[in-house]
């Protein structure tokens, strides 16, 4: 097995989250085979067992509730708890709840952080992230965002409408991205707010119906927002700094995806390995097979890779530094990836791949979003390109020929 330069301290602790996921959480997932619809009470069990074995928020500060690891060290983690759907509800590292906690840790005042954070890493609150508009609201150009938050005297009034807000049905409190200053450039001119649920004139539509709903337990839901009133203390950090403040969150966030996915994907070529080995076909295992194994083989490789370059931006980003070029290339190499090594397990698999006796076919449905959320492959491409034609050296064509020169 390759290496990756984690500390030791968080091979332990993604030692213990296999342990966890090995005796309690797969073992969970196939009493479930075929459907994985999962009571309230069956992710409190899963959460009660990830503290018992040590691994329940490792990423947050202990003062709030989780174990203080930093974020490099528990990115490991994430990967083991993406081997199944379970495994991140159980250890408390799924989006969009881990996102918003770590926004509300960097950002909040300590009263938001006690209203809020604590009793969100203890599982009691739920938390939606509110960014995307439908057309032609923000999306994949967030400075197109619509919704707006208005000073009313020691209040804010916010109006807009959001879809795709992960929890978003279930959710106590949103963190809401807003115009603050419609005369300002969007990068100066908005805000973000916590916004409870339950506050007056917030109303959750519907939960979209989408691919792979039957195992997205709490779905994505459209909500709007008309003048609702929120007192000044909801807003979270600064005013005007909205997009800096969703850049520290969405940095991380979308290499603890990248993790997650990973250990999905890792998860779906185990299966396949195991499949292929007692599976014969034309006289053979079909393990036997060149060709199958050159698939196995390369997919294995790119994950190798795409775990790398994850370490390497989350280094960075422990550093201090924001990433965003690496971020964009560790996404997106990452999405594309996962997406591949769960395809060719599920095509290894046979009919099994598309059955729902195993997982691979929920992950296969899963994983198509991930060159989607948080940004599609071709705004993290495009961020990329740009950074990469900034140095072009007019130098290395001195030597060509040009027309009648
Ligand atoms: C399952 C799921 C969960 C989500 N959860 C959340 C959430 O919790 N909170 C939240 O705020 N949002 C969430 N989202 C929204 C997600 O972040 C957006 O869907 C995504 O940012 C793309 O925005 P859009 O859907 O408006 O696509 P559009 O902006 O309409 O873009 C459509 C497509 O155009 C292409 N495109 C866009 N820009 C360019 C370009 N510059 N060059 C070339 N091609 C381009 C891309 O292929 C893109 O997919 C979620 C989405 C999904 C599917």
């Amino acid at each position: 097995m390759l290496s990756y330069d984690d500390s030791p301290e968080a091979v332990e602790l993604a030692e213990r989250a296999h342990e966890l996921m090995e005796e309690v959480v797969l073992p969970k997932e196939r009493e479930l085979k075929g459907g994985m619809s999962v009571s309230e009470g069956t992710i409190e069990e899963l959460r009660d067992a990830a503290r018992d074995y040590g691994v329940y928020c490792p990423q947050i500060s202990e003062e709030y509730g989780g174990m203080g690891y930093s974020f490099r060290d528990a990115l490991p983690l994430f990967e083991e708890a993406g081997r199944s759907i379970l495994g991140e509800e159980a250890m408390h590292v799924d989006a969009p709840d881990e996102g918003n906690m770590h926004t509300l840790e960097l950002l909040g005042t300590e009263l938001q952080k006690e209203q809020y954070l604590k009793p969100l890493v203890e599982g009691k609150l739920v938390s939606g992230f509110c960014m995307t508009e439908p057309m032609q609201g923000g999306g994949s150009d967030p400075k197109m965002l619509q919704t707006t938050a208005e000073k009313d005297g020691d209040d804010w009034v916010i109006n807009g409408h959001k879809w795709w807000t992960t929890n978003g049905i279930r959710a106590d409190f949103l963190l809401v991205f807003a115009r603050t200053d419609q005369e300002a450039h969007p990068y100066d001119g908005c805000s973000m707010f916590i916004v409870p649920a339950e506050a007056d004139g917030v109303e959750v539509v519907r939960n979209i119906p989408h691919m792979g709903a039957a195992i997205d337990v709490h779905g994505h839901a459209e909500i709007t927002f008309d003048d609702v009133r929120i007192p000044e203390e909801h807003l979270l950090g600064e005013e005007g700094k909205g997009f800096t403040h969703v850049q520290q969150r969405l940095g991380p966030a979308r290499l603890t995806h990248c993790m997650r996915y990973s250990g999905m994907a890792q998860r779906s070529l185990d299966i396949a390995k195991a499949y292929m080995s007692e599976r014969e076909a034309f006289g053979t295992p079909i393990a036997d097979k060149q060709a199958p194994r050159h698939e196995i083989a390369n997919r294995r490789t790119e994950l190798a890779a795409a775990r790398a370059l994850v370490r390497q931006v989350a280094d960075e980003i422990d550093a201090g530094g924001e990433a965003r070029v690496g971020v964009s290339m560790a996404k997106t190499f990452t999405a594309n990836a996962t997406q591949e090594a769960i395809d060719t397990a599920l095509q290894f698999c046979g009919g099994n791949g598309i059955a729902k006796d195993l997982p691979i076919s929920d992950f296969y449905e899963r994983v198509r979003q991930f060159r989607l959320v948080d940004g599609a492959d071709e705004v993290h491409r495009h961020v990329i390109a740009r950074d990469a034609f900034e140095d072009v050296d007019e130098a290395e064509l001195e030597a060509i020929t040009r027309f009648r020169e």
